[in-house]
This record gives structure tokens, C-alpha cells and sequence, in this order.
């Protein structure tokens, strides 16, 4: 029988993982990177060797010579990338990697959008540049009265 992860433990121990190693494991993907790429002769399989460039997980792939997968693993996972020891990590437990995931990759996002709109000041819109006076506009009964030209009655056409 499986033992599944308490969410209130990988709770915990999400808040010590890399940042690098949440989005691998948020995202169920790793950015794997090709390494090396092996011809066996004698036993006529190939070895692929992939490397992933954010956690270094090294996922090695078996193939036939026509390219059918024939084993896939991890070699080994990188130092704290797996949580062992609380259990298979599942359902409302992978909720707080999942929440790790999105929390840090949209602060990222946003800090981003921040520095790239800091500069340079827009100015085009400024008070001064659109020639408005900054002093507030009078009560209605401080305006000055001013004759307003009604337009006139409309006459009924003569018919012709
Ligand atoms: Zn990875």
C-alpha cells in the first residue's frame, strides 16, 4: 500500500525547496536540454542524455535504432527535488506545489511588468504638458453669469 504525503507537511517543506525545483514540479515539466546522444554498436540501441536546465535533473532515454522508446528515467534527482520520506505526494497534498508554482512564477511576472513600465516617466500626460489648471474650478455661484444664445424657436416651413 502507497503512503500519500499530509499537505500540511509538504506545506512546510515546499517553503525550503529552490525556486527552480517548484516550477519543475509545479509545472510536471522539466526544460530538458540535449546532452549526449550514444550509439550502441554491439547491442544496436541508442542512449539519449538530457539534462534539465533549471533543477539538473539528467533523464536518460533507451532507444532502438528506428527511434522507439524502449526505457526512459531519471538518473538521479537533484539533492532536496523530491521530498522523500513524507509519502507519495497526490491530490490536496501536490496542491501546495502547485500553489508554490503559481504564487512565485506570477510575482516573477509581475516585478517584471514593474521594472519594464519604471521607465522612461511618461510625461505626455501630465497636467502640466496637457496645459490644465490645477486650481479647482469654481462653485456654480462663484462663476461669473454669462449670457447664453438660446437657439431659436423653429418655424414651420411654408409649403410651396
Ligand atoms: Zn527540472
Amino acid at each position: 500500500m502507497t503512503d500519500y504525503a499530509d499537505r500540511a507537511t509538504v506545506r512546510q517543506l515546499v517553503k525550503e525547496m529552490k525556486p527552480e525545483y517548484i516550477v519543475c514540479r509545479g509545472k510536471r515539466q522539466h526544460d530538458l536540454q540535449p546532452e549526449n546522444l550514444v550509439w550502441n554498436d554491439v547491442y544496436k540501441f541508442r542512449t539519449a542524455t538530457e539534462v534539465c536546465s533549471r533543477c539538473g535533473l539528467r533523464m536518460i532515454t533507451e532507444m532502438t535504432e528506428d527511434w522507439t522508446v524502449l526505457a526512459r528515467w531519471p538518473e538521479k534527482y537533484p539533492e532536496g527535488y523530491l521530498l522523500t520520506g513524507v509519502g507519495r505526494i497526490a491530490g490536496d497534498a501536490f496542491n501546495e506545489i502547485r500553489g508554490a508554482y503559481y504564487q512565485q512564477v506570477w510575482k516573477q511576472k509581475r516585478m517584471a511588468k514593474s521594472e519594464a513600465t519604471a521607465s522612461p516617466p511618461r510625461r505626455a500626460a501630465t497636467r502640466e504638458a496637457l496645459g490644465i489648471n490645477a486650481e479647482p474650478e469654481p462653485a456654480p455661484s462663484e462663476r461669473p453669469l454669462r449670457l447664453v444664445r438660446s437657439a431659436a424657436p423653429r418655424r414651420a416651413r411654408k409649403a410651396g
